[in-house]
């Protein structure tokens, strides 16, 4: 079975940055489960993937406009800290969610803590970077009606309740 829209893939990955260190990988841990053609995984993976069949190996790489996209200075803003959500102590690294003027879903970075400023970016932490994956392609599988529905995958077997 190679791989295609509505496939439920597991792959095997290291991701690395453009000086060779090392980002993210699934060595140690379970392979990556899928929704092929869902936009789960970064767009130049996906369309790296697309035709393949178990047991490939691939080396992508992807430029930043198929990956996380482009860094926009416009994503980053200064806020008072008084303005985040009640109880929450800004550290760095923290994400917060905010909802966006069209009702769109963001995630902000927190970047900076001052005493009475918090920095947030609203840019992926991986934005504005090439990407380089190693890929092996552990399984392929159609998805379940229950999967096609939720739009993403539910483990090995398909049974996984959530
Ligand atoms: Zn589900």
């Amino acid at each position: 079975m190679i791989i295609a829209d509505g496939c439920i893939v597991a792959i095997d990955y290291t991701l690395k940055a453009e000086d060779g260190s090392l980002i993210d990988t699934s060595e140690g841990d379970e392979a990556l489960l899928y929704l092929h053609g869902s936009g789960q995984i970064v767009p130049g993976l996906e369309a790296a993937l697309l035709g393949k069949a178990v047991g490939d190996k691939l080396s992508v790489t992807v430029q930043p406009d198929d990956g996380y996209g482009p860094r926009r200075n416009d994503r980053v803003l200064t806020v008072p800290r008084s303005s985040l959500p009640e109880g929450e102590t800004p550290e760095v690294g923290m994400q917060l969610e905010a909802v966006g003027r069209r009702g769109e879903h963001i995630v902000l970075w927190v970047t900076e803590v001052g005493e009475e400023e918090v920095t947030l970016d609203g840019n992926h932490p991986l934005a504005g970077q090439t990407l380089f994956f190693d890929v092996e392609v552990k399984s392929v599988r159609e998805a379940t009606e229950e999967e096609r529905t939720h739009g993403h995958a539910h483990g090995p077997d398909g049974h996984h309740h959530h």
